[in-house]
C-alpha cells in the first residue's frame, strides 16, 4: 500500500521556514505597495530574494542544471500553497508568473543561444518577462482563433496584431508572443511562439488595463496587465521558439503545471480568508450570542473546511499524477481542480467577507481585494465552462448507449433478468407455498 499523506520532515522544515518568512517579511508589503514605485519594490525584494536563494528555495520549478531545485509538482505545490497567501510572495521566490512559466518554455524549447540570452538572466532575476497570447478581438478561451500574424520575410519574421492582458508586459524586458504563422494549417498547428524584446521598433505597450484587481490605472508596475500593439515588428528568425506551428504544444507544457501552482496558491489565499472567518466567529456578537454559535455560520465554517480539504487533496493528487505519469495523464485531474479550486477560493472568501459585514466590504481588511482577485480565477487559464466541458467529454468517452436504448439500471428489465437467473429458486419457493 503506497497511499501516504505525509511530508518528509526535511521538506516540512523548509515549508515551516517559508511560512514564517512570507508572513513576517512579505505580508507587510501589501499595506504599503501603493506608496512604492517599481524601483523601490525592486530594492525591497533584492535582500529577500538573496535570502530565499540561501535557503535553497529559489526558482524551485526548474531542474537543478538550470539553477532550480527540481522539486517536481507535488513538493512545488506545497510551496505554492505557502506563497499563495499573498500575491507578493512568488516574486521573492523566483517563481513569479509569468516569469516562471516563461522560464519553463525557454528551458523546454529554447536554443542554447536563447537560453544564454534570456533564460539564465531571467532566472538570475536580471530580466523580467511576459506572456502575450490573449487578444481583445478573439476568444482567449479558444486560442485557435488567434488573429495576430507572424509572416516570414527572408531571415526575419514580421509580427502584426494586438494583445492584451499581457501580465507584467509594462515592466518586461522581453515578451513571449503567440502568433499565427500558417492560417491554413490544422487549428492546433497554426501558431508559433516568438521572443520579442520590448524595445523592438513597432512594439508599443499602450497601457496597463485597469481591472477589478487593480481598478486605478497605474502604468509600469508588477502585476499590471498590458495592452500591446505589434505594428510590423520585425525580428530575426532566430527569435522563434521551437518549430513553426509548435506554439500550442509548447503552451500546453507550460499551462498544465501552471494550473497546479495556481490552485495551490488559491488554497493559501483561501486559508487566510478562512482564518479571518473563524477569528470573527469567536468574538462578534449578534442576536444574543457570538456569530460562531449561529448555525448558518457553523455551516459556512464546515462547508469551507470541506471545500478546501477537497480542493487540496484533488490538487495534490493532480500533482502526483503529473510527477508519476506525465502531462497527458494529468489532463483530467488538472481540469477538475481548475474549476473546483477557483470556486472553493471564491466561496470561502465570499463567506469571510460576509461575516465581517461592512468591515469586510471596506479596504480596512484585505478581503475585498481577495474577492476581486478570486473572481478572475474562474476564467483565466481557461474559463470554468471550458474545463467542465473538457472533463465531461473525457468522462463520456468511457460510456456508450445501452443495448436497445434501455437504461442499464432499468428496474423492470433487471427484474425480468433476475427472475430468469434465479428461476429455479423462485419456482421452488412457489412450489412450497
Ligand atoms: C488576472 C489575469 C491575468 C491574465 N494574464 C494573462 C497573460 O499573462 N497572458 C495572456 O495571454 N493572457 C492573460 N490573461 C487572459 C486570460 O487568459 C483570458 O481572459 C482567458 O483565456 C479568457 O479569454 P477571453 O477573456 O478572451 O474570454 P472569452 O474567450 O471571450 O470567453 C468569455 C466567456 O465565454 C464563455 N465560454 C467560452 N468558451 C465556452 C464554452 N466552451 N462553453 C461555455 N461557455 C464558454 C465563458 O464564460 C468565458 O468566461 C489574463 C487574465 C486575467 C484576468
Amino acid at each position: 500500500m503506497a497511499w501516504d499523506f505525509t511530508t518528509e520532515p526535511e521538506y516540512e522544515a523548509k515549508l515551516e521556514w517559508a511560512r514564517a518568512f512570507v508572513r513576517e517579511e512579505i505580508w507587510p508589503l501589501e499595506t504599503i505597495v501603493g506608496e512604492l514605485d517599481q524601483q523601490q519594490l525592486d530594492r525591497i525584494y533584492a535582500p529577500l530574494q538573496a535570502e530565499v536563494k540561501r535557503q535553497g528555495l529559489w526558482a524551485a520549478h526548474l531542474d537543478p542544471e538550470l539553477g532550480g531545485q527540481g522539486f517536481g509538482q507535488l513538493k512545488l505545490g506545497l510551496l505554492h500553497e505557502v506563497l499563495g497567501t499573498t500575491p507578493f510572495a512568488p516574486n521573492a521566490f523566483g517563481c513569479q508568473a509569468p516569469d516562471s512559466g516563461n522560464s519553463e518554455i525557454l528551458a523546454l524549447a529554447g536554443t542554447a543561444e536563447q537560453k544564454d540570452r534570456y533564460l539564465h538572466p531571467l532566472l538570475a532575476g536580471d530580466l523580467k518577462s511576459a506572456f502575450s497570447m490573449t487578444e481583445p478581438d478573439s476568444a482567449g478561451s479558444d486560442p485557435t482563433t488567434l488573429k495576430t500574424r507572424a509572416v516570414r520575410d527572408g531571415d526575419d519574421y514580421v509580427i502584426t496584431g494586438r494583445k492584451w492582458f499581457t501580465s507584467n508586459g509594462s515592466i518586461a524586458d522581453f515578451l513571449i508572443v503567440m502568433a499565427v504563422t500558417d492560417p491554413e494549417a490544422r487549428p492546433h498547428q497554426r501558431a508559433t511562439m516568438f521572443i520579442v524584446d520590448t524595445d523592438t521598433p513597432g512594439l508599443q505597450i499602450l497601457r496597463d488595463v485597469p481591472t477589478m484587481e487593480h481598478p486605478q490605472e497605474e502604468f509600469g508596475k508588477l502585476g499590471g496587465h498590458a495592452e500591446v500593439v505589434y505594428d510590423d515588428v520585425r525580428i530575426p528568425a532566430s527569435q522563434r521558439l521551437g518549430e513553426e506551428g509548435a506554439g500550442f504544444l509548447i503552451a500546453q507544457q507550460r499551462l498544465y503545471p501552471g494550473r497546479i501552482h495556481h490552485c495551490m496558491r488559491w488554497l493559501g489565499q483561501a486559508r487566510r480568508a478562512f482564518d479571518m472567518l473563524c477569528e470573527r466567529a469567536t468574538y462578534r456578537e449578534a442576536h444574543g450570542k457570538v456569530l460562531g454559535e449561529h448555525q448558518t455560520v457553523q455551516n459556512w465554517i464546515a462547508d469551507s473546511a470541506a471545500q478546501m480539504q477537497a480542493a487540496r487533496l484533488m490538487t495534490l493528487h493532480a500533482a502526483w499524477v503529473m510527477d508519476t505519469q506525465g502531462v497527458a495523464a494529468a489532463r483530467q485531474p488538472i481540469s477538475l481542480i481548475k474549476f473546483f479550486g477557483a470556486e472553493a477560493l471564491h466561496d470561502v472568501v465570499d463567506r469571510a467577507l460576509q461575516i465581517h459585514g461592512s468591515l469586510g466590504y471596506s479596504t480596512d481588511l484585505p478581503l475585498e481585494a481577495m474577492y476581486r482577485f478570486a473572481r478572475g480565477a474562474r476564467f483565466y487559464d481557461g474559463p470554468d465552462e471550458v474545463h467542465r466541458q473538457s472533463v465531461a467529454r473525457q468522462v463520456l468517452r468511457g460510456y456508450a448507449p445501452p443495448p436497445d436504448l434501455v437504461p442499464s439500471e432499468h428496474v423492470p428489465t433487471r427484474r425480468a433478468a433476475a427472475r430468469r437467473k434465479f428461476a429455479e429458486v423462485l419456482e421452488a419457493v412457489t412450489a412450497n407455498d
